[in-house]
């Protein structure tokens, strides 16, 4: 049986951007009724870890620029971010920066009791505002709070959204499974932001929490929305081995140095100025290219990778500063960062694609919006600094909370129920892959589709190696793998995985097939076989929609205004 419920506005995503778009849609609409729907508890969304900063200038008085963290932004990101984007992304964050203070946010300070910032990579001038190293978890918890002022803004914890229901022009609503239950709904709603966060578990090396997968990405996809820019995935240079989990850029920004086998510190032949504090994109291929050319070594697990250097910083500063990094590398690695090195390397850490949505966050679908690292507004283009994603969740959440508010109280028509879409979503669920059948284990091809991107989409890239690693994920989808033998219908993980890896297989295509469109290098997307950026070819977004057999590819244009590609150095 199908339950139904209503609300005026849907957010599905209870990570920054979701929480923050709740607050500013609850304080413009105090009249309307806002779901946040999750399929994890609040605070378990992947923003609790994030760790090492948010970036806004706020120094001006000493020489900081908005067009400075503007620059640095836009070539950052290899001149693929479209400039009007980046810019208001800079002129909104010290305002935000203060708006999170005002509600109790407690950043780290100066002696003078100004809130302090330290350096990250790419910046010009150091510009990430902290929490010691748990700024996502302190965000999370002040935006939290503050939700709890607003009556109206109501919380559908462990529920998994599974479709957008629409009548090809307009938002409807949407379908989700409550995990605990295991009772199918539909949540009517005027309109929705999509705020489901990253993607990243499509890799087996990963930052991410093991509940970012692109369910979120693959209902927007389904629904006919273009998925924009997807060959751009975030390898951070820093991954603890052997499990993955990040060691902050805040510990480079507080000193920390990579080191090859001979003891040198490499970043000198690759970013003489930077150093280690280039950009992540640079850094993660400067690592790559010392174990190519012999100079990596070998952690505990025989794998490469190289070191990352804290004994200089000293047992005070990392305690004080860096403390949950300290306790991630004894408890993980059994390795105290104030006496020996970490062993590192570059890690999946971010998407910089997402839903192609305007620069208000506004997606192809009337009355659906997206914001946070689901979203690609192109705040990032090919590369995203540091400490800018937290950034842009709070801006466009707060965004995309307002417009929603807005186009709901100008009056959203009735329009006739599609009842059909809501019936084929039941059955796609519950009479395919609920009631499947079949050998494979849907945790071993997992297991295998995220070490084929591991293994054939990493930082560095060949048409070989892409075009070999799409042959291997559409044969592995042809295995027996859709099937969940667990018929139980409370809180039954083993549907989650498999709905979770439903959407892995057709996203991990998008970022196959994106990646082999792109024959240059620009940003992270690193071609062997392309080594240069081809402005004259390539200065363009890719977006891709679903098609009946492979996604259908096509592109969109870069917004440039003030600053004309040129080479990037550091
Ligand atoms: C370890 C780590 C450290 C980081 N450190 C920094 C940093 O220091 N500075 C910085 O700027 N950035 C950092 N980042 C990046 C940044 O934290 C993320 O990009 C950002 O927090 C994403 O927030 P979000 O609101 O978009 O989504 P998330 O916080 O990922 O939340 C996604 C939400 O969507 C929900 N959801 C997903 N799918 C479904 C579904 N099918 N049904 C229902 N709900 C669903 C989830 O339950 C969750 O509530 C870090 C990232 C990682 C992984």
């Amino acid at each position: 049986m199908v339950d139904t419920i209503e609300y005026d506005l849907i957010i599905c995503g209870s990570g920054l951007a979701g929480l923050r778009a709740s607050i500013a849609a609850a304080k413009r609409g105090p009249g309307l009724r806002i779901g946040v729907v999750s399929k994890v508890q609040v605070m378990r969304s992947h923003s609790v870890s994030a760790e090492g900063g948010t970036a806004a200038v706020l120094f001006e008085d000493e020489g900081d620029t908005v067009e400075s963290h503007i620059y640095d932004t836009v070539k950052g990101s290899d001149f693929l971010a479209d400039q009007d984007v980046a810019e208001r992304l800079c002129r909104e964050m010290p305002h935000e920066v203060y708006q999170l203070e005002h509600w109790g946010m407690p950043w780290s300070r100066r002696k003078d009791g100004r809130v302090d910032q330290r350096a990250f990579g790419g910046y010009s001038f150091p510009r990430a505002s902290y929490a010691s190293d748990k700024v996502g978890f302190f965000e999370m918890q002040t935006l939290y709070d503050t939700c709890q002022q607003y009556e109206n803004i109501e919380y559908l914890n462990e529920w998994f959204v599974s479709s957008i229901v629409h009548d090809e022009r307009r938002f409807l609503g949407v379908t989700a499974v409550e995990i605990s239950t295991g009772t199918f709904h539909v949540i009517k709603a005027k309109a929705c932001i999509i705020a489901t966060g990253g993607a990243g578990r499509i890799y087996s090396f990963s930052t991410y929490a093991h509940s970012s997968t692109p369910d979120g990405l693959d209902m927007a996809f389904r629904a006919g929305m273009a998925l924009k820019d997807m060959e751009f995935v975030q390898f951070h240079p820093t991954g603890i081995m052997p499990s993955g989990i990040l060691i902050t850029e805040g510990a480079r920004g507080e000193g920390g140095h990579l080191l090859n086998s001979e003891g040198q510190r490499f970043m000198s032949e690759y970013a003489p100025n930077k150093m280690e504090l280039a950009p992540r994109d640079i850094v993660s291929r400067s690592i790559m290219t010392e174990i190519k050319e012999g100079r990596g070594l070998k952690s505990m697990t025989g794998a490469d990778c190289v070191k990352l250097d804290l004994r200089h910083v000293g047992d005070e500063t990392i305690r004080q500063k860096l403390g949950a990094i300290r306790e991630i590398s004894i408890k993980f690695s059994g390795i105290d960062p104030s006496k020996e090195p970490m062993d590192v390397r570059p890690v999946c850490h971010y998407m910089m694609g997402g839903i192609h949505t305007d620069i208000n966050g506004k997606t192809e679908l009337e009355g659906v919006w997206s914001a946070g690292e689901a979203a690609c507004n192109s705040t990032h283009g090919s590369n995203r600094l540091g400490a800018n994603s937290t950034s842009e969740c709070i801006v466009w959440g707060r965004i995309t909370g307002e417009l929603a508010a807005d186009y709901i109280k100008a009056g959203v028509p009735q329009v006739e129920w599609p009842h059909h879409m809501v019936f084929a979503e039941e059955k796609r669920i519950y009479d395919g892959i609920f009631r499947g059948s079949g050998d494979a284990n849907p945790y071993e091809v997992r297991q295998t589709l995220t070490d084929i991107m591991n293994d054939h989409a990493y930082v560095y890239r060949s048409e070989e190696g892409l075009a070999e690693g799409l042959r291997e994920l559409r044969e592995l989808r042809t295995s027996t793998w859709s099937h969940v033998d667990d018929k139980a219908d409370e809180y039954n993980t083993n549907f989650v995985n498999v709905m979770e890896l439903d959407s892995m297989f057709r996203i991990a295509e998008v970022v196959l097939v994106g990646a082999l469109g792109r024959k240059e290098s620009r940003g992270a997307h690193a071609r062997e076989d392309y080594p240069m950026r081809n402005d004259d070819q390539f200065l363009h977004h890719t977006l891709a929609y679903s098609g009946p057999d492979v996604p259908v590819m096509t592109t969109s244009p870069v917004t440039i205004t003030n600053y004309q590609p040129v080479e990037r150095k550091y």
